[in-house]
């Protein structure tokens, strides 16, 4: 049975709990016995989200090659 991560935000802290996939979302009561608690994100979940924001603008460093000739043949004063 996996182990979820959950914070409460009552104790500011986090804690374990060992339960079935189906119940994952549900609230678990914390060690100190507060239910107001919620899943946290697994790390699996972070790495996921933190792609969305990659660090590759892509495209920026294709577009400078655009301006690297000239397609006139030689017949425009471009130089080229
Ligand atoms: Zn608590």
């Amino acid at each position: 049975m996996p182990v979820y991560e959950y914070y409460c935000p009552t104790c500011k802290d986090k804690f374990e709990v060992r339960r079935s996939i189906s119940e994952m979302d549900d609230p678990a009561v914390c060690a100190g016995g507060h239910a107001d608690t919620w899943r946290t994100l697994s790390m699996f979940t972070a790495l996921v989200s933190r792609g969305e924001f990659g660090e590759y603008e892509g495209g920026s460093d294709f577009g400078s090659f655009e301006g690297g000739g000239c397609a006139c043949g030689g017949s425009c004063s471009c130089g080229g």
